[in-house]
C-alpha cells in the first residue's frame, strides 16, 4: 500500500496570508503545505482522506484521475471546504461513497445542502455525486476495497476519528489517544499523526514532541508527523524531530 500525502498544513496552510516568519517565507518546496488530505492506494485502488480547499490543486500536482471513495475524518471547514471539487469524479451518472462520522451527517447535509437537494438543476450544472456512507466509533468500514477501522478521538471540545488499515494508523486533529482507543492501534508499525509545533500545547492537537512521543510508545518503526503549523521551516522540523520521527511534506510518497 502507498500513502501520498497531498496537504500536510494546518488549517491557515503554509505561508500563511500576510506572514514574513522563516517558514512562510522559506524557499523550500516543502515549506509549502496545503490543508490536509491523504490519500491510500493499492493496485488502482484509491481512497482519498479528508476534501480541503486545495483539493483541486493537489490532485492535478498528484495526476489523480480516478478515485474508489473518500473518508472524511472530521467536518472542520480545513478538511472538507474542498468538497466541490470531487465533481470531477462523479461526472454522468457516476457516484461517489462518501463516508462520514455518523454524528456529523446532518451537519454535512446542512451545510452543502445544494449537493443533496432535490430542487430544480440547472441544465449543463453540476454537483458532486456523493453517496454518504455514515460510520461510527470502532466500525470496520471496506471502502474502495481497503479494510478500515475507525476510532472517535478527542479532538479539543470537539472530536475527530482516526484510522486503523492493516499495520497504518492514522490520526487526524486529535490531540489524544485514549487506552480503549490505543488497542486498536497496537501492534502499527507506521503512524501519521498531527503536530502543529514544537514546545507550547494545543488544546485541539498534538505537539511536536508529544506526537514523537506517541509514535514512540506504540513502538511504531516510523512516525510521519502532518497537519503542520507556520513558524518553523520544514529542515529544521526534520532536525529536531527525535529518530523515528519525520514531517511530512506535500508531495511525500511512502510505502507501507
Ligand atoms: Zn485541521
Ligand atoms: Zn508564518
Ligand atoms: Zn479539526
Amino acid at each position: 500500500m502507498r500513502l501520498r500525502f497531498l496537504g500536510t498544513g494546518a488549517s491557515f496552510g503554509v505561508p500563511v496570508v500576510g506572514c514574513e516568519c522563516e517558514s512562510c517565507s522559506s524557499e523550500d518546496h516543502r515549506d509549502r503545505r496545503g490543508r490536509h488530505a491523504l490519500l491510500l492506494e493499492d493496485d488502482g485502488r484509491r481512497v482519498l482522506i479528508d476534501a480541503p480547499p486545495e483539493l483541486r490543486l493537489q490532485l492535478l500536482r498528484e495526476g489523480i484521475k480516478d478515485l474508489g471513495a473518500v473518508l472524511i475524518s472530521h467536518p472542520h471547514a480545513d478538511h472538507i471546504h474542498g468538497l466541490d471539487d470531487l465533481r470531477v469524479f462523479t461526472r454522468g451518472s457516476r457516484r461517489l461513497p462518501m463516508y462520514v462520522p455518523a454524528e456529523f451527517e446532518e451537519e454535512l447535509r446542512r451545510r452543502f445542502g445544494y449537493v443533496w437537494s432535490d430542487g430544480p438543476r440547472q441544465p449543463e450544472s453540476s454537483v458532486p455525486g456523493l453517496d454518504v456512507m455514515p460510520y461510527g466509533d470502532g466500525d470496520t468500514i471496506q471502502a474502495a476495497g481497503f479494510s478500515i477501522t475507525c476510532v472517535r478521538l478527542p479532538h479539543g471540545i470537539h472530536f475527530s476519528y482516526g484510522f486503523r488499515v492493516g499495520r497504518l494508523g492514522i490520526l487526524i486533529d486529535a490531540n489524544r489517544l485514549p487506552g480503549p482507543a490505543r488497542d486498536v492501534f497496537s501492534g502499527i508499525e507506521t503512524l501519521v499523526v498531527n503536530a502543529l509545533w514544537f514546545g507550547r500545547p494545543h488544546p485541539g492537537h498534538f505537539s511536536m514532541e508529544q506526537a514523537a512521543e506517541l509514535g514512540a510508545s506504540l513502538g511504531v518503526r516510523r512516525t510521519l508527523i502532518t497537519h503542520i503549523a507556520h513558524g518553523t521551516p520544514h529542515a529544521e522540523i526534520a532536525r529536531r524531530l527525535p529518530s523515528g520521527s519525520e514531517p511530512a511534506f506535500d508531495g511525500l510518497r511512502v510505502e507501507v
